[in-house]
């Protein structure tokens, strides 16, 4: 074991006893983080999925700089605001038409547990009481007790498992078996009388960039809908341009019962997220009967300063070349790929919109393989933030990201494999 840190900072997901050096960011400024001890690197996952027009975007700085000097935080239970009122109204314009209420809440994880008690309130509320949740295997929601039950077991819960609360999975559409995915459900949806379906719209994330097409995701919404379960949309990844579309669900076609968005809300500036939902969950919980509130709240829930940073998010998606970028990551990095397709060290070589990703041949597979910690502090030497999935290098850039960069980055990849297989 290594002597123990200086600091006494507990890092997330982070083996403290194993970690090397936990590298110290000054600045950041589109696609680049500045090091104290001036390096630059190339920021590569988009500091966690997050940052999607780069880091410091001018506009949405300057309408954090105007909000936080004149109404910073109130509470949002009795009082609203501008910022609020104003982002509400342009998200519904945004997202699939249909979704017409708006809740807030501070992080992807609480708008899961928003949604789950939004649908189990539902049917509790209207005197017939469902309980079930369908979700499908890989999936990732989240770390709080709640996200995680409907989430993948795993190593990453495994010592809370007494805590989660049971779910019913489906399988992952693998190519090729997707009908066992649809059965499955179908199933699970006419014999366990679920509250709802969530899941990840085209890319299960932290499940390992696992793709699926368009279709899946549109019978799954049909099979939900027939038996009258609810489709809970977790786009907090897949949303704002990641999979090429504003939000997955809309190459689809799939207009989803509740959806979360979060990380790109603020442009990846501050900490927001939102719960959509349909008229009708809203009304279960309209009364004047108190004990039909929806009681959920965080201290920080629709912080004004956070929604002005989602309001100049969305100024930027009514610009056109908002768009053209998204397309042209896309571009890229499918020319990108398509080098590496033919390199026998890659399998599962995959794209979906801006995000790609690539399976590292290897013995030993999943996310605690050795060559993941491996992998990342090559790719750390090479002043590049990339994290890797065990196996699985995903690169999943900010859009202002040039073909310098992506040359840069899978220049990187091919090198850190040459070295380590
Ligand atoms: C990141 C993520 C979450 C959790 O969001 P946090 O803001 O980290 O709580 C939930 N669902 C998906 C698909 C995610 O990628």
């Amino acid at each position: 074991m290594t002597t123990k840190p200086k600091s006494p900072i507990w890092h997330p997901f982070t083996q403290h006893a194993l970690q090397e050096k936990i590298t110290k960011i000054v600045r950041g400024d589109g696609a680049y983080l500045h090091t104290a001890d001036g390096r630059r690197i190339i920021d590569a996952i988009s500091s966690w999925w997050v940052v999607t027009h780069g880091h410091c975007h001018p506009h949405i700085v300057s309408a954090i700089q105007e909000q936080a000097g004149k109404l910073n935080q109130i509470i949002f239970a009795g009082y609203t605001h501008e910022p609020a009122e104003e982002l509400a109204a342009q998200l519904l314009k945004l997202v699939p038409d249909g979704l017409e209420h708006v809740f807030f809440s501070d992080s992807g994880s609480a708008s899961e547990e928003v949604a789950l008690k939004m649908a189990v309130g539902y049917w509790h509320n209207i005197g017939k009481p469902r309980r079930c949740i369908v979700v499908m295997q890989h999936s990732y929601h989240g770390d709080t007790i709640g996200a995680m039950s409907v989430g993948a077991r795993g190593v990453f819960n495994a010592p809370y498992a007494p805590l989660l609360f049971d779910v019913t999975s489906i399988p992952f559409p693998v190519s090729g078996r997707e009908q066992a995915t649809l059965d499955a459900l179908e199933s699970a949806c006419q014999n366990d009388m679920p509250a709802a379906f969530i899941v990840e719209p085209l890319i299960l994330g932290a499940g390992g960039m696992l793709m699926y097409p368009a279709w899946v995701l549109r019978e799954m919404k049909r099979i939900c809908e027939a038996s009258d379960v609810f489709f809970i949309a977790d786009e907090v990844m897949t949303g704002w341009g990641r999979t090429g579309s504003l939000f997955a669900c809309e190459q689809a076609d799939v207009i989803p019962d509740i959806a979360c968005y979060s990380k790109g809300l603020t442009g990846g500036a501050l900490p927001l997220a939102v719960t959509l939902c349909r008229a009708d969950i809203f009304d279960a919980h309209y009364s004047t009967d108190r004990t039909r509130t929806f009681f959920h709240s965080s201290s920080y829930t629709a912080n004004p300063v956070a929604c002005a940073a989602a309001k100049a998010n969305l100024d930027l998606w009514h610009d056109p070349e908002t768009h053209q970028r998204v397309a042209s990551v896309g571009t890229m990095q499918e020319e990108a790929l398509e080098v590496l397709r033919a390199d026998p060290r890659f399998e599962n070589v995959r794209r979906t919109g801006t995000i790609a990703a690539l399976d590292l041949k290897a013995s030993d597979e999943g996310y605690l393989a050795e060559l993941g910690p491996k992998l990342q502090a090559s790719f750390k030497q090479r002043n590049l933030l990339l994290r890797p999935l065990g196996n699985t290098i995903y690169v999943m850039p900010p859009y202002c990201v040039t073909a310098a960069d992506l040359d840069q980055i899978y220049g990187s990849i091919t090198d850190a494999a040459a070295a380590l297989t």
